[in-house]
């Protein structure tokens, strides 16, 4: 059942790798051809996660995720894909959806996937991370209708649990905010991180209050990441009072599989964390080689679905586009059908809206041909209001 990892560490904190020369499995070759990619876009692994990667194969998935390809100097794609620059409002806050504002906390992250899509925030020139958050804080006070409210960066379990604490105990203290999301990809890149420190077992077991909780936003990609180290981190997680649950994008190379990804899905019901999203990847700058056209990843999202159980199939397929969360419900012979999931403007959130098909298409934005669409008229939402008034207690 477990992928058991080549991890000779133990318990031990793994060291950390920011040079392609501190990768034994690494040709001279490989190094130099791959050093203009490090140089343009950070890499970082470490070495608990490179146990993981199957060195005879050249396409192992899980070195995919990791290390650089020479792809990635295509010229493809926009550095802040989503504008999510747009949305910020204060120095490391954004707030795009009515009820969920993000708290970019840090721009370090155990290992730095290729494919990020915030990769602009680990560049030296950019300043949207910010380890004081009082101008958030003051945002989030000022805003009722902030009820969710998401630790990211970067990757918040990076951080220690003493410089963590604060943060969640501050967003804690305000009363309109009920969940506190933690967006992390430590439970795969270092779960000893996890379950070697009990002062995070209290955290949880403090913040995460019986009708206010802590979710964990976990990012598995791969089934051969959930090894016995990482089950036993989700299981510290949830055990310490976390709600635990998955997104991954979808990745070339890496999980474009719907073996692969009904496998991951189905593992992780099992475990006890449900299949959240799977979003179709970005079309960040450097991201070429790792998407794949909406209407492939599409069919091979549904073939993956097909293949589990109700539990293992919660996750919905869809694009983080500006405008909003843009769910991908359907094909048919001519048309692809969409969905917003969660809307930037109010009066989107119901918007369903079918296309005339195009299979080069990698994002919304390749869709001219709108044939129908249609929006369920609510006069709150016209008005641009929430859905709902809550009266917090
Ligand atoms: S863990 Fe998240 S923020 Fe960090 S590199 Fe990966 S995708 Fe980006």
């Amino acid at each position: 059942m477990f992928h058991k990892s080549q991890y000779k560490g133990g318990d031990m904190k793994p060291k950390y790798l920011t040079k392609l020369g501190q990768v034994p499995q690494l040709s001279q070759e490989d190094i130099k051809a791959l050093a203009p990619v490090s140089e343009q876009f950070i890499f970082r692994t470490n070495e608990y996660y490179q146990s993981l990667i199957d060195w005879d194969d050249p396409n192992d998935p899980i070195r995919k995720i990791v290390v650089p390809d020479v792809s990635e100097l295509n010229e493809w794609g926009r550095l802040d894909a989503s504008d999510e620059e747009s949305y910020t409002v204060g120095h490391g806050i954004e707030h795009k959806y009515d009820s969920t504002a993000l708290l970019l906390v840090n721009e370090v992250c155990a290992a730095y996937c290729r494919f990020c899509f915030r990769k602009r925030l680990f560049m030296d020139d950019n300043d949207e991370v910010t380890k004081d958050i009082t101008e958030g804080l003051a945002y989030i006070r000022e805003h009722p209708e902030i009820s969710n409210v998401l630790l990211t960066g970067g990757d918040p379990l990076i951080m220690s649990t003493s410089k963590l604490e604060p943060i969640i105990q501050q967003v804690r203290e305000i009363d309109h905010v009920r969940i506190i999301r933690i967006g992390t990809k430590i439970p795969a890149f270092n779960p000893m991180r996890i379950y070697n420190d009990d002062s995070l077992r209290a955290m949880f077991e403090k913040y995460s209050l019986p009708e206010k909780r802590i979710y964990v936003m976990a990012h598995f990609n791969h089934p051969r990441e959930l090894t016995q180290e990482a089950v036993r981190g989700l299981d510290f997680l949830m055990k310490s009072g976390a709600v635990v649950i998955n997104q991954t994008p979808m990745i070339a190379g890496v999980n474009d599989d719907p073996q692969v990804l009904s496998e991951l899905m189905n593992r992780l019901s099992y475990i006890g964390v449900p299949p959240y999203y799977v979003f179709h990847c970005r079309p960040t700058l450097g991201n070429r080689p790792y998407t794949l056209p909406i209407e492939k990843a599409y069919e091979i999202f549904e073939l993956a679905r097909m293949r589990g159980s109700g539990l293992a199939k919660r996750a919905r397929f869809v694009m983080s586009h500006s405008t909003g969360k843009i769910e991908i419900i359907g094909l048919s012979a001519r048309n692809i059908y969409f969905k917003y999931q969660r809307a930037a403007e109010n009066r989107n959130s119901s918007r369903f809206m079918v296309y005339k098909r195009n299979p080069e298409a990698f994002w919304f934005d390749d869709y001219n041909e709108l044939v129908d669409d249609y929006i369920l008229e609510d006069e709150r939402a016209m008005r641009q209001e929430p859905a709902f008034d809550f009266e917090y207690a």
